[in-house]
């Protein structure tokens, strides 16, 4: 196991296999003229194998696959096929808008994908065509149903956007009474790909709680999983819990387990930071396996303590989440 100059373990890779997407979340990507990586700067599915083996060995159990979307690249199944051979990890995981997923969700569930985090930030399909700027909420709900029925543990995740969705706070937090879901609300970052408005939060973890507590009186913390980024919650009697990520207001720095790599080969070592190696210019410079492995631990040894000192070492924030992963 491997831990940072902070003490703290790095057992969780995020890992983001596409910067490209289906959908335009208004939160995430400008609506025209997004300027998609050339696919020679994206990182092969061969790179990011050699990757995760190197990362397994440094003590990374857990690789979760994100974008952009994962299902609009091609290739997507055979990669988290060899993904589930590498010897270390025990948890691969997924996010995905659930627009194409659908369809993969046995053979997700046949390769031991443990959970998927879906993407729903309204049941309302007027309101979701005007977030996500694309009319697919019904194949959505498909994904949520398939993945329901083969058991796979499912966590909703919704962004609270004030003037947008916060009237779908208790329809979401009421889905969580029949079905065993975990739904979390993500307080809104400024990963928006412009940079033009970064947010001033009205909807922060707490608001978002008082809120759900106003209509549930009887909600009841929960203890939270260790290195979990989510306060969790339930309404006595539901089926599921309810999460809320203070994603902006970055309460749970001091436990962070996780490392992002990018879909043009980044390594993140915090979400707001600015890149911290350049791994896909090693590993085309034609770096050993040990030289991949010094590099990394240089750069676990220099991790910042907090996402504010990440982001005080930095311009502002201008790029789109769908290149982070999230
Ligand atoms: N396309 C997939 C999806 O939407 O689930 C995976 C990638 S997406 C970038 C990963 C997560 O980041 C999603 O749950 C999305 O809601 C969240 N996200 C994107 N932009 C965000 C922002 N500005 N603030 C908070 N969460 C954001
Ligand atoms: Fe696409 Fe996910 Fe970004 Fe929405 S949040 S635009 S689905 S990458």
């Amino acid at each position: 196991m491997i831990y940072d100059n902070h003490n703290r373990p790095i057992t969780y890779l995020r890992l983001a296999v596409t910067d490209r997407c289906n959908l335009r979340c208004f939160y995430c990507m400008p609506e025209e003229g997004i300027k998609y990586l050339p696919k020679h700067q994206v990182l092969t599915y061969e790179e990011m194998e050699r990757l995760v083996r190197v990362l397994a060995q440094l003590g990374v159990q857990k690789v979760r696959v994100t974008g952009g979307e994962p299902f609009v690249r091609a290739g997507l199944m055979d990669f988290l096929h060899r993904l589930a051979e590498i010897n270390g990890l025990n948890d691969i995981s997924l996010t995905t808008n659930g627009v194409l997923t659908a369809p993969h969700v046995d053979a997700l569930a046949a390769l031991g994908v443990k959970s998927v985090n879906l993407s729903l930030d309204t049941l309302d399909r007027e309101r979701f065509r005007k977030i996500t700027r694309r009319d697919e909420l019904p194949a959505v709900l498909k994904t949520l149903d398939a993945l329901l029925s083969v058991g796979i543990q499912t966590k909703i995740n919704a962004v609270v956007m004030d003037g947008q969705n916060t009237q779908d706070l208790i329809p979401l937090v009421d889905m969580a009474r029949t079905l065993p879901v975990d739904v979390r609300f993500i307080e809104e970052m400024p990963f928006n790909g412009e940079g033009s408005h970064y947010p001033i939060l009205h909807w922060t973890h707490k608001r978002i709680i008082d809120e759900i507590r106003a209509h549930f009186p009887d909600l009841q913390k929960l203890p939270d999983s260790p290195f979990s980024t989510s306060a969790a919650y339930q309404v006595p009697g539901h089926k599921g819990t309810i999460g809320v990520i203070a994603a902006f207001s970055r309460t749970f720095c001091g436990t962070c387990n996780r490392i992002r790599l990018t879909a043009q080969g980044t390594l993140k070592t915090c979400l707001y930071d600015n890149g911290v190696l350049d791994v896909r210019a090693l590993l085309r410079s034609g770096a050993s396996d040990e030289e991949l492995t010094a590099a990394f631990l240089q750069a676990f040894s220099q991790r910042v303590a907090n996402g504010f000192e990440a982001e005080q070492q930095r311009d502002t924030v201008t790029e789109s989440m769908a290149t982070i992963g999230g």
